[in-house]
């Protein structure tokens, strides 16, 4: 396995690759990596004879009082999850390799942006949606691995893509999770004891609504309410927000239609944390 800084390194590998008649996967990552992205990696080495993982921490998705100064780095562990899960190359620019002096463009997809993580987090997805173009105009994956966990990303990048005919397939990968049901992230090492206790409230809200959903509940108020009661119960948690929504359009619905998803994103201390579930 290879690593490598520049764009121009990554575009002598990926040209020789494509010459030799070799599909390229592309898991494009913020680095810290844990179980959660090595299962993208390694359905990108089932799927395609070579596999690229970005890890870059892209300051443009980060709000000033946001955590990029804090946000968890280490490359060599990250190196030995890459090359155990199967990648050929770590692509791992600078910020001034991706955004050089006078850079000023910007990729937005409307609508599927504005509810939900874009509420919150108002310039997120301009930030994810520039950084992934980028990477996918750098690499031109056959094929781009994005989790589940972050649902509304996966459904944004989807439009993007179809939108811009972007010659890459985007293949989405569920969650994965602790033995306890706490979906894996980074930003789970900065739970203290008691706060990654707490953390699980996330999963029982999230199984909670699913669970009405299944037994047949067709109205939204009352998995939304339930979800927030589960939510209330942990002293901990402080809730941005809990939704069901239109799992491909985002859009917000009364009446229980599928794919359907419950989505939430809580404080626990500091520290903001994400979970859903699509009903299909
Ligand atoms: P990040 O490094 O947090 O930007 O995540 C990089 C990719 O890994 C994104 O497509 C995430 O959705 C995916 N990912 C993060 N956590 C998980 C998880 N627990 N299970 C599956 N995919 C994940």
């Amino acid at each position: 396995m290879q690593k490598v800084a520049t764009i121009g390194e990554v575009r002598a590998m990926i040209q020789k690759w494509k010459k030799q008649g070799e599909h390229v996967g592309l898991v494009p990552t913020m680095g810290y990596l844990h179980e959660g992205h090595a299962s993208l990696i390694r359905r990108a080495r089932a799927e395609n004879e070579r596999v690229v993982v970005s890890i870059f921490v892209n300051p443009t998705q980060f709000a000033p009082t946001e955590d990029l100064a804090t946000y968890p780095r280490d490359l060599e562990k990250d190196s030995q999850c890459c090359a155990e899960a199967g990648a050929d190359l770590i692509f791992h620019p600078e910020v001034s390799e991706m955004y050089p002096d006078g850079f000023c463009t910007s990729v937005t997809v409307d609508g599927l942006s504005a509810g939900l993580c874009g509420r919150s987090r108002p310039i997120h997805f301009k930030g994810v949606c520039t950084v992934v173009n980028k990477l996918l105009h750098i690499v031109r994956p056959d094929r781009a691995y994005f989790g589940q966990k972050d649902a509304q990303q996966l459904a944004i990048i989807r439009r993007m893509v179809d939108d811009l005919n972007i010659a890459t397939s985007i293949i989405g990968c569920p969650i994965v999770r602790e033995a306890d049901g706490l979906a894996l992230s980074s930003r789970n090492a900065y739970l203290s004891a008691d706060e990654r206790r707490a953390a699980l409230v996330l999963y029982r809200a999230v199984c909670a609504g699913e669970a009405l959903v299944r037994g047949g509940e067709k109205k939204i108020s009352v998995l939304i309410d339930a979800m927030r009661t589960v939510l209330s119960q942990e002293a901990l948690a402080r809730v941005d927000y809990v939704e069901a929504v239109n799992a491909r359009n985002m859009q917000p619905m009364e009446i229980v239609a599928r794919p359907l998803l419950l989505a939430l994103a809580v404080f626990i201390g500091k520290t903001r944390l994400i979970d859903n579930c699509i009903v299909e």
